[in-house]
């Protein structure tokens, strides 16, 4: 069987469709503003300071699938400058990103996130999260994943002046 040329193209299935996207967000802790991660309030005495309800998670997740389909960013879809995004429920804006996605003919498939943080520990909350961000993506909270980390104490999130996410997503195509 003659070997196949350098370049040519995979027969089309469902992974030709499969896109990768990555998210990042950071915020501040400050005293007394709620805790919100995943969607859901965590008893603290701190919370993260931001224009929303600062949400990193779930601005993490958001990014993540607006850019594996390529249509943007968070800040694009929900400016600063619009006074309507004051204190903006997260998830809302999560679900609304779901929905630009079905419009351009994607689907998430499974969702991975880190949460880098000294505090509060986070392993109490994680299944609540999973199955809070899992309704918000329309997938099995089998497909979403948050994780916990501490930045061994070092730099800014070391000193505990805040928290950073990262969040990784596939999705899939139906065109
Ligand atoms: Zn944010």
């Amino acid at each position: 069987m003659p070997r196949k040329a350098r370049g040519t193209s995979p027969p089309p299935n469902a992974d030709a469709q499969l896109r990768v996207g990555i998210g990042y967000d950071s915020h501040p802790f400050v005293l007394g503003r709620p805790l919100t991660l995943g969607g859901i309030l965590i008893p603290s005495e701190f919370g993260l300071d931001g224009f929303s309800d600062a949400d990193a998670v779930c601005h993490a997740i958001t990014d993540a699938i607006l850019g594996a389909a390529g249509l943007g960013d968070i800040g694009e879809m929900f400016p600063d400058s619009d006074p309507a995004n004051k204190g903006r429920d997260s998830i809302a804006m999560l679900e609304a990103a779901v929905q630009r996605l079905a419009g351009a003919g994607y689907a998430v498939r499974q969702v991975d996130v880190s949460v880098i943080t000294e505090r509060p520990r986070l392993a109490a909350y994680r299944e609540k999260m999973r199955a809070r961000l899992a309704a918000a993506l329309g997938i099995d909270s089998a497909s979403v994943s948050v994780k916990g980390k501490t930045n061994e104490g070092m730099g800014w999130i070391g000193r505990r002046e805040g928290l950073a996410c990262i969040a990784v997503a596939t999705l899939k195509g139906n065109q």
